[in-house]
């Protein structure tokens, strides 16, 4: 008799605490990233996730965020959010903004504990963000790393999910290790090793397959150069040789035809991924990635 009255009592908790519960549970858990990187990594460590959406803040032909002006849609759908994944490293200027429009938003920072370098392309020391350079999903072992914080800042705002992310970050630790030997294999035996960008969005990539960004034109993407600033620019590629100028998809590339047009060093694509398809397939930042070993492979090759 004790134990059936037990038995009823446990299943009247049981029953109380499910309706007390489903509520919190069964309501969708809406993600929003802060830009293209950022949103490619979360919707593989989100993949297969029930009831959760993984939103980009930014439009995905908006790019990097240097300069970015937050927009009243950005707010509105920040507004929804449960957590926000930024990049970070400086890359999200507009934080505090954010900060102090949501304060109970978790943020979640995909460069925490990465190693940072400076602008000018030195390893930074310690966790001086000022003046780093942003652009560390460029180098796969770091995009792994980001893919690691990501993960466990969605665990934490998620823990119900936690097992099924850590899965996803497993299977995407796996593509990003075989992308990183893949393009070490690709680019460690070419004979030239200088590029020239028209955005400082390389010096990781650069670090990590023995490439060397001679030069950064234009840090400003759009900003077009000053005849004095070209004409300097001239003598410093003949001096290197005139190495291949590589554009991006994103970015006008006036200067970059007129230094070409100069000094006759041919222009290539590099692709930051900082920009892309609206529903890309899920390996979209590798394929990107192997297409910029491609060009630099004709750029750099015999
Ligand atoms: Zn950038």
């Amino acid at each position: 008799m004790k134990n059936v009255f037990r038995g009823r009592l446990l299943r009247a908790a049981a029953l109380l605490l499910a309706l007390i519960l489903v509520p919190v549970l069964s309501g969708a858990e809406t993600v929003v990233t802060s830009f293209y990187p950022v949103w490619l990594l979360a919707r593989n460590l989100a993949a297969g996730l029930e009831g959760v959406e993984i939103r980009n803040m930014a439009a995905p032909s908006a790019g990097c965020l240097h300069d970015y002006q937050l927009q009243t849609a950005d707010m509105k759908a920040l507004a929804s959010a449960d957590v926000f994944l930024i990049s970070g490293a400086g890359m999200e200027s507009f934080l505090p903004q954010i900060a102090s429009a949501f304060p109970e938003l978790p943020i979640v920072e995909a460069a925490e504990g990465v190693p940072l370098l400076s602008e000018d392309g030195a390893l930074q020391v310690g966790d001086a963000e000022e003046g780093a350079n942003a652009h560390i999903w460029l180098d796969p072992t770091r995009a792994i790393l980001m893919a690691e914080n990501l993960a466990a800042g969605l665990s934490r705002v998620m823990p119900d999910r936690a097992e099924a992310v850590s899965a996803n970050l497993e299977a995407l630790t796996l593509r990003l290790r075989a992308l990183d030997e893949q393009l070490r294999e690709g680019l460690s035996s070419l004979p030239r090793k200088d590029i020239v960008t028209f955005h400082e969005a390389f010096p990781y990539f650069a670090q990590a397959y023995g490439l060397r960004v001679a030069a950064v034109v234009n840090k400003e993407p759009g900003e077009t150069l000053t005849p004095a600033q070209t004409a300097s620019l001239i003598a410093v590629l003949r001096d290197l040789g005139n190495p291949p100028l590589f554009v991006e998809p994103q970015y006008d590339d006036l200067s970059a035809r007129m230094l070409s047009a100069e000094t006759g060093a041919p222009v290539f694509t590099l692709d930051p991924v900082v920009t892309g398809p609206e529903d890309p397939p899920m390996d979209y930042y590798e394929t990107v990635m192997l297409q910029n070993m491609t060009a630099l492979q004709t750029a750099l090759g015999e």
